[in-house]
C-alpha cells in the first residue's frame, strides 16, 4: 500500500489500511518509509542482553527460553509497564532437565536456569508451578551431548501437564535421536533448527505436521558457513518443503547476536533456506497489523521485500501505541 495509516488507542490498533480512509487521531506522526509490525524474537535470554537496545532495534516482544524463575517472571511483569524500556517479555522460566543435565553446569546459566526433575510426578508438578507463575511456554532440555536428559515418561508427563494448561512445550534437542524423542512425546516446538544430525526425510515430514521450529541459524554461523549451519539449514529447508512453520528466533544473549532485528538471521532464512522476503517477514512478526492487534510497529527507511537488509534501517519504533524511537 502506497499511503498507509495505522491508528492506535490504548496500545491496540483500531485502524490499519489506506490513509484516505483513516479516522482522525489526536496525535499524528508522518513517516516516509516501510511500515510493518514490530518484530518478535521467540528465543532469547534477555538478562544477557540490553532490553533497551533490543527495542530500539525493532524488536517489541521477546520470549525468554531459560532463566531463573524469580528473576525472569518479575522482569516479565515489569515489561508490561509503560515505564519499562525494552520489549514485552514473555518467559518460560527455567528449563526442565534431568539431574546434572544441561544447562545446570553451563557458564552462561546462573543457578536456577535449569530445574532438575526426578520422575514423572515431579515433572508434572514442575509444570504446574511454572504455569501458576505465568510461564508462556515450557522448555525442556533434551541435550544429550551435555549430560543426562529427562526420561521418556518424564517428557510425556511434561507435555500432558503443559497441554492441560494450554501451554506449548519447546525443546532444546541436541544429539542423535533427541528430535525423534520430542516428536514421539508430542512436543510442540523445537527451540532451534536441529543442527547436530541430519534428520531423515520421514521424520522431517512428521515434524512438519505437528511442530514448529524457531530458526536460530545465525548463532550457528557466527558469520561463517559452519558444518552446524549447513546441517540446520538442510533440515529447515526440507521441513519447510514439507509444509512446516518456521518462526524467527535468535538465542539472543547466548553468543554474538546483535540486539534488535538480527539482519543476518533474516538473510540466512532467505539465502540459505530459500524463503522469499515475504515469508521471512511473516516469520519475523507475531501478527499482522489489523484492528485489534497490539500497536507494536516499526518503520524501515526502505522496502525489505526488495532487499532484506533494509531490516537493519529502523527509523521508527512504536510499542503499545507509544513512540519509543526516535
Ligand atoms: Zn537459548
Amino acid at each position: 500500500m502506497r499511503y498507509a495509516a495505522v491508528v492506535a488507542e490504548g496500545g491496540v490498533v483500531t485502524y490499519a489500511g489506506h490513509s484516505a480512509a483513516a479516522p482522525r487521531a489526536d496525535e499524528r506522526i508522518d513517516v516516509d518509509g516501510f511500515l510493518m509490525p514490530a518484530v518478535a524474537d521467540r528465543h532469547v535470554h534477555i538478562r544477557l542482553a540490553d532490553p533497551g537496545a533490543v527495542l530500539m532495534g525493532g524488536v517489541a516482544a521477546v520470549r525468554d527460553l531459560a532463566w531463573p524463575a524469580d528473576e525472569i517472571f518479575a522482569l516479565a511483569d515489569a515489561s508490561e509497564l509503560s515505564t519499562f524500556t525494552g520489549p514485552l517479555i514473555r518467559a518460560a522460566g527455567p528449563m526442565l532437565t534431568a539431574t546434572g543435565g544441561y544447562p545446570t553446569s553451563q557458564p552462561w546459566a546462573p543457578p536456577g536456569t535449569g530445574l532438575e526433575i526426578r520422575g514423572a510426578d515431579e515433572a508434572a508438578e514442575a509444570v504446574v508451578g511454572l504455569a501458576e507463575r505465568g510461564a508462556a511456554a515450557i522448555k525442556v532440555s533434551l541435550n544429550a551431548e551435555a549430560g543426562p536428559t529427562p526420561t521418556d515418561s518424564e517428557l510425556t508427563a511434561v507435555v500432558e501437564a503443559a497441554h492441560a494448561r494450554g501451554l506449548p512445550v519447546t525443546v532444546h534437542a541436541e544429539g542423535k535421536g533427541q528430535t525423534e524423542r520430542a516428536l514421539g512425546a508430542g512436543v510442540d516446538e523445537l527451540a532451534h533448527s536441529p543442527w547436530s544430525e541430519r534428520l531423515p526425510d520421514r521424520q522431517v515430514e512428521a515434524i512438519a505436521k505437528t511442530m514448529r521450529i524457531v530458526s536460530t541459524l545465525d548463532i550457528l554461523s557466527r558469520g561463517e558457513v559452519t558444518e552446524e549451519l549447513r546441517v540446520a539449514a538442510d533440515n529447515l529447508t526440507r521441513f519447510r518443503a514439507a509444509g512446516g512453520t518456521v518462526v524467527y528466533g535468535t538465542d539472543l544473549g547466548n553468543g554474538s547476536i546483535p540486539p534488535g532485528i538480527d539482519v543476518r538471521e533474516a538473510l540466512l532464512l532467505h539465502e540459505v533456506v530459500g524463503m522469499t522476503p515475504e515469508e521471512v517477514l511473516n516469520a519475523l512478526v507475531a501478527a499482522r497489523l489489523a484492528e485489534g492487534s497490539p500497536a507494536d510497529l516499526i518503520a524501515l527507511s526502505r522496502d525489505p521485500l526488495e532487499e532484506l537488509d533494509a531490516l537493519g534501517e529502523v527509523r521508527l519504533v512504536v510499542r503499545a501505541g507509544r513512540i519509543v524511537f526516535p
